[in-house]
């Protein structure tokens, strides 16, 4: 990518296609979330099945090919840089708990989207008219000191 076709895209996202409009993005955030309300359930993770060797070595697991104690069904998860597992019994527990995972999908997916659809808002929402000139001057010195003081503690 080269900075001709960067430059191309961003003025392209700028102008806004004759189609969009205001009301018509407001829509489609309100359907978004109207979806999260009705999400249900949801937890981050993952399902494993695991076979495990118990040790004893007169056990039927100790013997070559033998694939070990199991299936044992665990819910996965990393937070906070943090692995926990838990035991999940075959049958309508695991039922439960997948269907969880899969609200979790959805809920990143419609995060993700409601992301896009407010920058469309924002994009489209007009600027405010300030007529006073006198409260304009006084606008632009207040952003003028809040910026500069970003710019310097950088
Ligand atoms: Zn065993």
């Amino acid at each position: 990518m080269g900075s001709l076709s960067e430059c191309c895209n961003s003025i392209q996202i700028r102008s806004p296609l004759l189609t969009e409009s205001l009301e018509g993005w407001e829509q489609k955030r309100s359907q978004l979330y109207q979806q999260l309300q009705n999400l249900g359930d949801f937890r981050p993770g993952m399902i494993s099945v695991n076979y495990r060797k118990c040790g004893k070595p007169n056990c039927a697991c100790a013997q070559p090919g033998h694939p070990g104690h199991g299936p044992q069904y665990l819910w996965n998860t990393t937070q906070k840089g943090k692995s926990r597992a838990e035991s999940l019994r075959l049958g309508p527990e695991v039922e439960k708990v997948a269907r969880e995972l899969e609200n979790y999908d959805r809920f990143v997916g419609l995060c993700g989207e409601l992301v896009e659809v407010n920058e469309q808002i924002c994009r489209l929402r007009p600027v405010r008219a300030v007529e006073d000139e006198a409260e304009l001057a006084q606008l632009k010195k207040k952003l003028q000191k809040k910026f500069s003081r970003r710019w310097r503690r950088k």
